[in-house]
């Protein structure tokens, strides 16, 4: 397919959007910023940065408009407190005004080198591009649950996103129209992006260390993160549940039906002396079904709690503050 020279607000220019979510990322903007100046520079697009401060608490909000003073175009949104990547990228949607928009974490795990090769894809006329990590410089418990998660997430969702993908990807306006109509409250954007359909392709790239701080993603929210991706794109834990309940429903009837045939024959006057069972065999087994049975409400409840989430409706996120670059952005809301 064939680009248009012409974006769907009239520009010439095709105008891409950078939503960056910043959860006490003070001490790399410098470095962050330098690298996508590096890596956009000399490209015909329009750049317009929208930065999301989440309730940060190292003062990101009060540096980022001067490390951006570089570029004409710009949008720091800061949320009234800590929401969540995925809330923070979902603000970001909310206020981009590009033909395309892209997501980058501000860590630098996923180089901003790689932008160009993005847009390449883009222009081909596909409407998701997703980065896919050939290899990742992150080690131990961190790295096994990563690729455990990724495993686990393509078998049981079918495919629905590229393999060993996250965050760092291209989007069209086709696609962040449908995103922004999506009013799900446990937002798994990564795999969302892609369920719309669309042409779509990926490009490679080796993901790196963060370049400055720790994760911001703990292992609880990893954890979560993790469930709500699972849990928004699949039912088989449900299905796993009843067909567990159901073995062990024939395993009991079956059971039931030898003590029976044994009571029968001792009737006739086969085995005759007394049996009786274990106490070991029996404690396992209540403590096992008992377990069993937890994990299958608790499984059941991780999706009843969703629905409570969903059904409350509250919005994901608030913000609190914007302050737009000099030039009021057209095309978009404008300053609030
Ligand atoms: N982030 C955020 N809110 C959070 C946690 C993280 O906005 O509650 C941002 C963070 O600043 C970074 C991106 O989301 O730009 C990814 O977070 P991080 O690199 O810590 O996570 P990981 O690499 O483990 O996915
Ligand atoms: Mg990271």
């Amino acid at each position: 397919m064939k680009p248009d020279q012409t974006s769907s607000a009239g520009r010439v220019t095709r105008r891409v959007s950078l939503i960056i979510p910043m959860l006490n990322e003070r001490d790399g903007l410098r470095q962050l910023f330098d690298r996508i100046a590096g890596a956009i520079q000399g490209l015909p697009e329009e750049f317009e940065f929208i930065i999301i401060d989440d309730g940060s608490t190292d003062g990101t909000r009060d540096v980022v408009p001067a490390e951006l003073a570089r570029f004409p175009l710009w949008r720091l949104v800061v949320l009234s407190r800590n929401f969540g990547q995925q809330p923070a990228y979902r603000a970001g949607l909310e206020q981009a005004t590009g033909d395309a928009v892209i997501f980058l974490d501000a860590d630098l795990q996923d180089p901003p080198e790689h932008i160009p090769q993005l847009l390449a894809e883009w222009h081909k006329g596909y409407k998701v591009v997703t980065g896919c990590r050939t290899s990742r410089e992150e080690r131990g418990l961190r790295r096994f649950l990563f690729d455990s998660f990724h495993q686990l997430f393509h078998r049981m969702t079918g495919r629905v996103m590229p393999m060993n993908s996250g965050m760092f990807s291209l989007v069209d306006r086709l696609v962040v129209k449908q995103l922004l109509a999506a009013r799900e409250t446990n937002l798994f954007l990564p795999a969302l992006k892609s369920w719309y359909g669309y042409p779509q392709t990926t490009i490679t790239y080796a993901r790196k260390e963060r370049a400055v701080g720790e994760p911001k993603q703990s292992f609880v929210k990893l954890f979560r993160y993790a469930l709500d991706g699972l849990f928004s794109f699949s039912d088989l834990p449900l299905q796993w549940i009843a067909m567990l309940g159901a073995i062990i429903c024939a395993a009991s009837l079956g059971y039931a039906g030898f003590l029976i045939v044994e009571k029968v024959l001792q009737a006739f006057g086969y085995f005759t002396q007394l049996r009786v069972l274990g106490f070991t065999t029996l404690a396992v087994a209540i403590f096992g079904f008992g377990g069993l049975n937890l994990l299958a409400l608790g499984i059941v409840g991780q999706y009843i709690a969703r629905i409570y989430r969903e059904i409350k409706g509250r919005p994901l996120y608030v913000v609190e503050q914007i302050t737009y670059s000099q030039g009021k952005t057209p095309g978009g809301p404008g300053p609030v």
